[in-house]
């Protein structure tokens, strides 16, 4: 090829070409015959040089649109990268739960996130469209304060944290902590805000600053409950203390009526119990504004008929009108209208319901829980007072019934033993009188020994009888309790059994006792008894060593009587102290069954005991204690 158009259609082809292949291929189209440069001639020389100028500008275009493809491929998943980070980026700029936006000090902003958005009122269209600007949403009053922190955070460069309020688009205030923090935008300073709504965080403060003043009142009321809890208290204290002189049962609920009516001022008080068809007016304190209402009352009301005061005595609870219904006690005419509030409880004794107190005032208030507490609490301590007052009359009727039959008892004893005395001192002569005279007569042997059955029985009943009436001398005929000298005492009443103690070989040991204070000829009866049982019990195969001692506890001299006798089994320790009990056969002991009673009850007319303590085989010890005489 030589023509320049051959030259154009290769200029053509290598403008296409994109490869070395395809120049080589163009290269070859044009010149068919070859390449030689040293012989062709010198136009086909100068085609040569031309094409040899365009294949190499083209393999110099093609290399260079290598290159940028190769640089292409490397940047793209750079750029990839990118588009995925700002994507990651937005999500979470707009996720956030602050809002954050940047902006200029002329109140443009460069950006903002959903959340800032939202919290002013904005859709991100209207963002877009420039409709948001901070400086005109913020109250001028937060102007400076918003001058200052982007002065600081700028030109300091320095985090800054205040708190504002701005507009919400509805107008609504909002209040707001700002974090401001400077940010670069190519060469603009912009302020960076971190905006927080205040508002949950004021709502629950406040919540809780309600829930503090609800409590509050809750405790206020507590506290005023108690208050009047024990102010009824304080008041039945006084009531209490009346107790024990006061049994009448409507003097106690009377008493309780006054208590009630000083609390509740203006109010009056009635008592109702069932009598028949009718409640009973038994008890009333306050001021009847209307007498006639009382009248009324006092007539009694129809029972079933009067729901103010059937209702708490049926159901055993407390029943309160904060608004009176007069058609609740309809018996009592018209003029009980003069009551505006009414609380009526029912007063127990035990399980049992005896009647009903009611609180009727003549203002219209509501009762407060406090004054509930306080009427509850004097209608309980009203029932405690009467169950008291119930049960201490009781007692006092048992002990009275007691007593009485004690010296019934001892008058009859006493009175019946004397006057069993006299038969008996005359059967007694009258059968020694047909012993001496007759005796020797009989041609009967037995009549003798009948007649001495006669005499026998006789004196043993003279016995009883006697003993029997030491017994009741020892409360019916009493001398006042003076000091004694207890040793002294007890010397004498060895000296009374000495006839005794010799014949049977005993010694008794007294160490020193202290004084007491006791009826010096009982005292003397007492350590009598007991020192003759303990050698009268004496041990078969052994001399009776009695030894006694005494020893002052507190108030108290204590004296023990040991024996080495015969011992009481532990069964009869308290057997042996009652009247006419006794562990041995007459004819082996002889005596009555009266001495330890009388023992007992010398030592407890003194307000002392008396006990024994034995292990049944070797020996016996008697305690009693009796009054100390003062030192
Ligand atoms: P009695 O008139 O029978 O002595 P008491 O009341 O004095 O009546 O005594 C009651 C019973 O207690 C006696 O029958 C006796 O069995 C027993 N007893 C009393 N004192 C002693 C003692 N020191 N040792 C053993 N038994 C005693």
């Amino acid at each position: 090829m030589s023509s320049p158009s051959s030259l154009s259609t290769l200029a053509a082809a290598l403008a296409e070409a994109a490869s070395g292949e395809q120049v080589q291929s163009a290269l070859d189209a044009a010149f068919p015959d070859g390449l030689s440069l040293p012989d062709a001639p010198a136009g086909q020389r100068e085609a040569l040089e031309v094409a040899a100028a365009l294949v190499g500008a083209a393999l110099a275009r093609i290399e260079a649109q290598q290159e940028a493809r190769e640089v292409r491929l490397q940047l793209e998943p750079l750029r990839e990268n990118a588009a995925r980070l700002q994507e990651r980026f937005d999500a979470l700029f707009n996720a956030a739960p602050v809002g954050i936006a940047a902006g200029r000090r002329n109140g443009t902003l460069v950006r903002a996130n959903d959340a800032y958005l939202h919290l002013l009122g904005f859709t991100r269209e209207e963002f877009q469209a420039g409709a948001v600007n901070w400086v005109d949403l913020t109250p001028p009053e937060f102007a400076e304060v918003d001058r200052d922190a982007l002065r600081r955070a700028i030109g300091d460069g320095q985090a800054v944290r205040y708190e504002k309020e701005m507009r919400h688009r509805s107008g609504e205030r909002i209040a707001q902590e700002v974090t401001l923090l400077p940010h670069w935008e190519g060469s603009e300073a912009v302020g960076v805000a971190y905006v927080r709504d205040l508002r949950p965080e004021r709502a629950a403060a406040l919540g809780h600053a309600l829930e503090l003043r609800v409590r509050g009142e809750e405790l206020e009321r507590l506290n005023a409950e108690l208050t009047a809890r024990s102010e009824a208290l304080e008041r039945f204290a006084e009531l209490s203390r009346d107790l024990a002189l006061e049994r009448d049962p409507l003097v106690l609920v009377g008493r309780a009526q006054e208590i009630a009516v000083s609390l509740m001022p203006g109010s009056v008080c009635t008592y109702y119990e069932p009598q028949g068809r009718l409640w009973s007016l038994l008890s009333h304190r306050g001021e009847f504004r209307r007498p006639e209402l009382l009248a009324r009352l006092r007539l009694g009301l129809p029972r079933g008929e009067s729901l103010n005061v059937d209702r708490p005595f049926e159901t055993l609870a407390p029943y309160y009108q904060d608004a009176f219904d007069p058609a609740t006690v309809q018996g009592a005419g018209s003029s009980i209208s003069v009551i505006r509030t009414s609380a009526s409880f029912p007063v127990r004794t035990g399980v049992q319901p005896r009647g009903v107190l009611v609180v009727g005032r003549h203002d219209q208030r509501a009762w407060t829980p406090a004054e509930k507490t306080l009427l509850e609490t004097v209608v309980f301590n009203l029932q405690l007072a009467l169950e008291r007052a119930e049960q201490s009359g009781e007692l006092q009727r048992r002990t009275l019934a007691l007593e009485r039959s004690n010296a019934e008892l001892e008058r009859f004893a006493f009175v019946a033993s004397h006057d069993l005395q006299e038969p008996l001192r005359s059967v007694t002569s009258f059968a020694q009188l047909l012993v001496k005279r007759f005796g020797a007569h009989q041609d009967d042997p037995r009549a003798e020994q009948y007649l001495k059955h006669i005499q026998g029985g006789t004196q043993r009943m003279q016995e009883l009888i006697q003993e029997l009436l030491n017994y009741a001398r020892v409360t019916a005929e009493t001398r006042p309790a003076t000091r004694q000298d207890t040793n002294a005492v007890t010397a004498a009443a060895v000296q009374d059994l000495r006839a005794s103690l010799n014949a049977a070989g005993a010694a008794v040991t007294v160490f020193d006792l202290p004084p007491v204070v006791a009826d010096s000829t009982q005292l003397r009866q007492l350590m009598q008894n007991l020192i003759g049982n303990a050698v009268k019990y004496r041990h078969a195969d052994r001399a009776p060593v009695v030894t006694v001692t005494g020893e002052q506890r507190g108030p108290w001299v204590q004296i023990d009587v040991h024996d080495n006798g015969l011992g009481i089994a532990p069964e009869y320790h308290e057997r042996i102290f009652t009247v006419f009990q006794r562990l041995h056969a007459r004819d082996q002991y002889g005596g009555t069954g009266v001495g330890l009673t009388i023992a007992r009850r010398i030592v407890e007319r003194h307000g002392g005991q008396l006990w024994v303590s034995s292990d049944g085989v070797s020996g016996s010890t008697f305690h009693l204690t009796l009054p100390a005489a003062p030192g």
